[in-house]
């Protein structure tokens, strides 16, 4: 499954695993400054992005990557949804690059994705400075590691900022998209309100790929509060029955149909978790709290999604 080529540039930001010739999930280093997964897929003729990380520094790589193994850059971007870990290297693309993703995602990116980068802008030097000193007086390894994350994250957006532009898609559509080239055909799929208002996976039939971006996280905690856990399950259980081999997540290594049904798992653990807490002796905050990630999940990557996470499930059960 995996080709390694001296011939590809290594970047600080993300391994490359080759899926199929010409099919590349980026998966995003811990360290590094690219904090979500992209895909470089060649479908001949023209290079398709899948996602563009977080910073233009990671996104440059990709760019370097697609220029180094296919001798051209990405003629179409695609933006899976809009959070900022996967859309803000979108300008690197540019002028070369149609950017493409549904109508409902390039509204979140001018309405709530506004609102993230206000609020990164204002923020981002002060969360850096508290991170820093969190990890002085850390000795847990297993918190470091996290702080060590949220550190590469805030290093990475301040780098960032100063030149980012937000580029907003130039193609639009609804439902579903094919693109076709001289080697392959992509499909673009679209669930509504799972993790997102929208979210768009890309299929390689031919293949047996799916890229899920955030509708999947392997040995990573899922971030389920801006989405729905219901429609979060219906969507894995639907790509679980497709044939596809290699499931690529948003955040983590590449995933097979074990890792789909693990994050069912984890999302109807969580349910059950979050219908316990609702009784119990102190406030329900105080009981959320209280929770530690279960054994299960402990080296699971972004531990303090676990707490958000219940606290959104439970609040989405009281008001039932
Ligand atoms: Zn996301």
């Amino acid at each position: 499954m995996i080709m390694e080529s001296n011939k590809i540039p290594q970047s600080q930001h993300f391994t490359t695993t080759w899926i199929a010739p010409g099919v590349c999930a980026a998966v995003g280093s811990e360290g590094g400054a690219a904090i979500s997964n992209a895909g470089l897929i060649d479908l001949g003729g023209q290079v398709v992005v899948y996602d563009t990380f977080l910073t233009l520094q990671a996104a440059r790589d990709l760019r370097a990557l697609s220029e180094a193994v296919f001798g051209q850059p990405p003629r179409m971007v695609i933006n899976s949804h809009y959070h900022n870990d996967h859309i803000w290297g979108n300008q690197v693309f540019l002028p070369e690059a149609q950017i493409i993703s549904t109508s409902q995602t390039y509204q979140l990116i001018t309405t709530a994705g506004g609102e993230e980068y206000q609020y990164y802008s204002a923020n981002s030097k002060q969360r850096l400075q508290s991170l820093q000193a969190q990890l002085q007086e850390t000795r847990d390894p297993e918190q470091r590691r996290q702080i060590k994350m949220w550190l590469s994250y805030y290093a990475g957006l301040l780098e960032t900022l100063p030149t980012l532009e937000i580029s907003l898609p130039t193609v639009t559509f609804e439902h579903a998209l094919g693109l076709h080239g001289t080697q392959r055909s992509a499909r673009l799929n679209v669930f509504d309100g799972a993790h997102t208002g929208s979210d768009t996976v890309l299929l390689l039939p031919q293949d047996g790929i799916v890229f899920m971006s955030d509708l999947l996280f392997v040995e990573t905690h899922p971030y389920l509060p801006d989405g729905n856990p219901f429609l979060m399950l219906n969507v894995l259980q639907e790509l679980s029955k497709s044939d596809a081999e290699y499931f690529v997540p948003g955040h983590g290594p590449v995933g097979t149909l074990q890792d789909l049904e693990k994050m069912i798992y984890y999302i109807e653990y969580c349910l059950e978790e979050a219908s316990n807490l609702l009784d119990g002796n102190g406030t329900l905050e105080e009981r959320i709290n209280g929770l530690q990630v279960p054994n299960e999940f402990k080296n699971w990557g972004l531990s303090q999604f676990y707490q958000a996470n219940i606290r959104f499930l439970c609040l989405g059960l009281n008001e039932e």
